[in-house]
């Protein structure tokens, strides 16, 4: 129970893990804080410009001032007011108008609305860089296990070569007792549900993106992938047809050996989640490259990829390269990516230009990304997408209003008129103009919470 949660019927007993601040609610809301007050880069572009902006009107307003009281003043006949007060009027307006308050306005209240957008549709925004960055991207990269699928397997497959399925049972089960792996609890699970008694294992070894080692009953035992058996020397060559035929079918072959010996092969399938293909056909369309990065084998990631269409698929990835892919992505010039569940995506979430963690994932994982989709849905990446789309084009409108208001109305101010219509803008106009630049920023920002990215739209195909 992470929060606000009904009983309907029945009686429930609650014991409270964390509280206060450690609740999965205030971290929430710490994260939307920060990501709320955080810059975004585009800020820097209006902090630059602010930086010149701001000396460039104090030197035109008092260029404005010895203009009109050196030369101006004379110039003309008829004049509204005294030399002085004239001169002073021209300076003051100046000074108001090109106030950049709107200026400073324009990122901040867009991306305020923008993070509180997101998480009212479950996509937490760590930061207003990862908020601007998402919709740049070029490539997404896809963890498999966990994250195109459930992360859930059953077992579907049973091969005992030397002994009986309830061996080949036992002695898998009794190692994987030992893994934190959804592999290794599928094998488990229904080990408990065919009510084979398991040990403990001794000596457990967890090899990460190969398998697991331990000793059980006496005997040394590896349960893994090809990779594992090679290392250890197992011969596989024999059973190589029946472990391709579990592969062809899109589930993963484990490879269980005992003392140095193949006994037998399991099959696990993991079904992908109902909405994967939905969300990878629209990043398609929005011309984005998808790639699925997995550690299971060639053939397993294949099928997948098939059943959801990506094209490019990089597989038996060891947990230590996920990374290093991400990096060589990099190098070919794209913004790249990366949605991932695991302790082992952990680095390429953070190597990606924008990680992308799912909310049920590892606590590392979470930790890693700089963007959390709480709903365990794909299709909150591509809205992710939209939505950081939405906010920068809000923010590109908002500073072309702040500064071309300032801009236009600073000659106006100067007195450039003058000399055609007699007046001079009072320094009460120049105040409500500049008051209505800052105010149409903040309610053109505010328009953005009636935003729903396009995929979440009711009736969208
Ligand atoms: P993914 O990148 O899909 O999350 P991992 O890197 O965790 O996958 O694992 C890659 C492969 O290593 C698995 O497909 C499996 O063959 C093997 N493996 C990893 N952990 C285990 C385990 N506990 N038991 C058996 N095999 C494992
Ligand atoms: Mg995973």
């Amino acid at each position: 129970m992470i929060g606000g949660s009904i009983n309907k019927n029945g009686l429930l007993k609650v014991r409270a893990t964390r509280i206060g601040q450690d609740t999965a609610l205030a971290q929430i809301v710490r994260l939307v804080e920060e990501a709320q007050g955080s810059k975004a880069p585009v800020q820097r572009l209006a902090d630059r410009v602010a930086a010149v902006f701001v000396p460039a009107v104090i030197i035109i307003a008092i260029a404005t001032f010895l203009f009109w009281y050196l030369v101006g003043f004379d110039l003309f006949g008829n004049m509204p007011a005294p030399r002085f007060i004239f001169s002073l009027t021209a300076f003051i307006s100046v000074l108001v108008i090109a106030c950049p308050c709107a200026l400073g306005l324009a990122t901040p209240t867009a991306i305020m609305v923008g993070t509180g957008k997101g998480a009212e549709n479950g996509i937490l925004i760590k930061n207003g860089e990862a908020l601007e960055r998402a919709g740049n991207v070029q490539v997404i990269v896809f963890d498999k296990t966990g994250t195109l699928t459930k992360g859930e397997p059953d077992v579907t497959d049973l091969m005992p070569i030397d002994g009986s399925e309830n061996e080949l049972l036992f002695l898998a089960a009794s190692i994987e007792k030992g893994s934190e792996h959804p592999l290794a609890k599928a094998i488990v699970r229904r080990a408990e549900h065919m009510k084979v008694d398991i040990e403990s294992p001794i000596d457990f070894q967890n090899l990460p993106g190969r398998g697991v080692k331990a000793t059980v009953g006496g005997s040394i035992v590896l349960l893994g992938n090809r990779t594992l058996m090679n290392e250890s020397k197992i011969a596989t060559d024999a059973h190589e047809a029946d472990i391709q035929s579990i592969e062809e079918k899109g589930r993963t072959a484990m490879l269980l050996a005992k003392d140095s010996r193949l006994i037998g092969i399991i099959g696990v399938a993991d079904v992908v989640k109902p909405t994967s293909a939905e969300a990878i056909a629209e990043l398609k369309r929005m011309n984005i490259e998808v790639v699925m990065l997995t550690g299971d084998n060639r053939r397993t990631a294949a099928v997948i990829a098939k059943e959801l269409g990506i094209d490019r698929v990089l597989a038996e990835v060891l947990p230590e390269d996920k990374a290093k892919e991400i990096a060589k992505l990099q190098t070919e010039g794209k913004v790249v990516a990366m949605v991932g569940d695991g302790i082992n995506d952990a680095p390429a979430l953070v190597k990606a230009d924008v990680g992308i963690a799912i909310g049920s994932g590892t606590d590392v994982a979470i930790e890693s990304g700089s963007i959390v989709l709480i709903k365990n849905d794909l299709k909150d990446v591509v809205a992710a997408i939209q939505l950081s789309k939405r906010t920068m084009r809000k923010i590109r409108q908002n500073l072309f209003w702040a500064f071309g208001y300032n801009t236009a109305g600073i000659p106006l101010a100067a007195g450039l008129i003058f000399p055609f219509f007699n007046v001079l803008l009072p320094p009460i106009i120049a105040a409500g103009a500049m008051a209505l630049s800052s105010v149409s920023v903040v309610s053109n920002a505010a328009l953005l919470k009636r935003y729903t990215p396009e995929i979440k739209r009711e009736g969208k195909r």
